[in-house]
Parts: C-alpha cells; sequence; structure tokens
C-alpha cells in the first residue's frame, strides 16, 4: 500500500479541516445546489495537483469526466494566472492545460466506459514524469438522475452507480490519485425523486464517499463547506471564497 498523498486545496481552514488537504486513495464526493461551487472546486484542484509537493501539490495529470459541458479553460487560465500572483511564479496556463485530460460524457453508461478509458490513459502516463493524480467525474449523478426516473428504476440506479463508484475507488489505489465527485442537491423536496434535498445515491454513496463536502452559499463569494460523517476526522466548517484568481481564504 502506498503513502497517501495530501493535495492542497489552496486555502488554509479548508485544507486544516480535511486534515491537510484532498486525499489520495479515497473519493472526496462535493455536494450541494448549482452555484454552491462544485465545479470551481473541481476545477481548482486541477490546476493544484501540478503543482509540485513543496506547493501543495501532487505534480501530476488530471483526468476530467465531464457530463454537464462545464469545463471551461478559461477559467483554468485564471486560476493559473491567481496562483502566479499568489507564489510569486510565471506559470503557463498552457502548460496545466495540456495535463487536464477532459473527456465528455453523453450518457451514464458511456460515462461507465469513460472510466475505463480513464485506467487505460493512467496507466500510459504512471511511468512518465506526470502520472495521473487526480480524477474528477463532475457530475457523477446528473445522467443517472436525468435517466432513471420513476420508482421502479431506483434499484437499478443505485447498482449502477455503486459498481461506477467501485470502479473509481480502485482508480484511486491502483494510481495513488484523488477522486472528485460531484453531487447535486436541491434545495426543495421534489416528488420525483423520494428526497432530493439529500443527494441522490444517498446512502450508498455516504458509505463509498470517503470524504463528503457540503458546500453552500454564503455573503457575496464566500462558501461554506462542510465535512460530514468523516470516519476518522471531526465534523467541521470552514469557509472559501471563490473568486476570479480561484479558491482563496
Ligand atoms: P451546479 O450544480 O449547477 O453544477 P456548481 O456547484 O458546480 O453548480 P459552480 O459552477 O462551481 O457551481 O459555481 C458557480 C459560481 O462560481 C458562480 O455563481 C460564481 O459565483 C462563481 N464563479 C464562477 N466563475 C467565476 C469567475 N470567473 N470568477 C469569480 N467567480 C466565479
Ligand atoms: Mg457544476
Amino acid at each position: 500500500r502506498k503513502l497517501v498523498g495530501k493535495l492542497t486545496t489552496g486555502c488554509t481552514e479548508f485544507n486544516e479541516m480535511l486534515g491537510g488537504g484532498v486525499e489520495t486513495q479515497s473519493i472526496t464526493e462535493l455536494y450541494g445546489e448549482f452555484g454552491s461551487g462544485k465545479t470551481q472546486v473541481a476545477h481548482q484542484l486541477a490546476v493544484n495537483v501540478q503543482l509540485p509537493k513543496e506547493k501543495g501539490g501532487l505534480n501530476g495529470s488530471v483526468i476530467m469526466i465531464d457530463t454537464e459541458n462545464t469545463f471551461r479553460p478559461e477559467r483554468i487560465a485564471q486560476m493559473v494566472d491567481g496562483l502566479s500572483q499568489k507564489h510569486g511564479e510565471d506559470y503557463d496556463p498552457e502548460e496545466f492545460l495540456k495535463h487536464i485530460h477532459v473527456a465528455r460524457a453523453y450518457n451514464s453508461n458511456h460515462q461507465i466506459l469513460l472510466s475505463d478509458s480513464a485506467s487505460e490513459l493512467a496507466n500510459e502516463l504512471k511511468n512518465t514524469e506526470r502520472p495521473v493524480r487526480l480524477f474528477i467525474v463532475d457530475s457523477l449523478t446528473a445522467h443517472f438522475r436525468a435517466e432513471y426516473v420513476g420508482r421502479g428504476t431506483l434499484a437499478d440506479r443505485q447498482q449502477k452507480l455503486n459498481k461506477h463508484l467501485h470502479d473509481l475507488q480502485r482508480l484511486g489505489d491502483l494510481f495513488n490519485a484523488a477522486v472528485i465527485v460531484t453531487n447535486q442537491v436541491m434545495s426543495k423536496p421534489d416528488a420525483f425523486f423520494g428526497d432530493p434535498t439529500k443527494p441522490i445515491g444517498g446512502h450508498i454513496l455516504g458509505h463509498t464517499a470517503t470524504f463528503r463536502l457540503y458546500l453552500r452559499k454564503s455573503k457575496g463569494d464566500k462558501r461554506i463547506v462542510r465535512l460530514v460523517d468523516s470516519p476518522n476526522l471531526p465534523d467541521g466548517e470552514s469557509i472559501i471564497a471563490v473568486t476570479t484568481e480561484g479558491l482563496q481564504d
């Protein structure tokens, strides 16, 4: 078993709440309402993981499965510029973009297939200078939510999601990589989906995702991140800011 790596969020309180940063060999679930910052955190981690270890990174590359077409290269560039300012360096956004491998998933089956392709690509990069140290699935649940509607299909949906998550956990273990998944929740109950104010896949995700982070909006650019039901860390909250330069204290 390899030593667990820690990936900086770029935010002091947030890192401390996680015991140093986002862990490799674990799944970290970001859940929250639309606009709560799940995709922003995912983008920032895709940048940070490329930093050298002394800057809190893992010197790695990233595979992102994008199911909602929300990956934005321009946003990555802004965040890289933000880090250049913060670290007094001259990072090149193009270099960072080169190490983010994005695949669009058109439906839930395609999403599952892409996690197999991700494994192949990670294998190819394994013994290079840029091994894959981060897998992102944003959103984990959107296709499943859209495709499996109605009571009779829920068990099937859970089973598929469960298998998908086990595949992702395996990728994390195999490549000593962090795994980030996002899961939207709604603020108001909706008759179709049981209780959508809870993350879908609720129970099963609860057991598989080792770190569950609940994001919610606060004043202005502030977001509150709550660590929920961690097996080895105290529950806690931290405040971050989502700014043009990226995540900040
Ligand atoms: P969804 O469930 O709809 O996918 P989400 O949780 O992924 O939502 P994000 O897309 O991460 O939400 O957050 C969007 C918010 O991030 C915007 O409303 C804005 O506050 C902030 N944001 C996005 N881009 C920038 C930027 N370039 N500069 C500053 N803030 C930004
Ligand atoms: Mg999003």
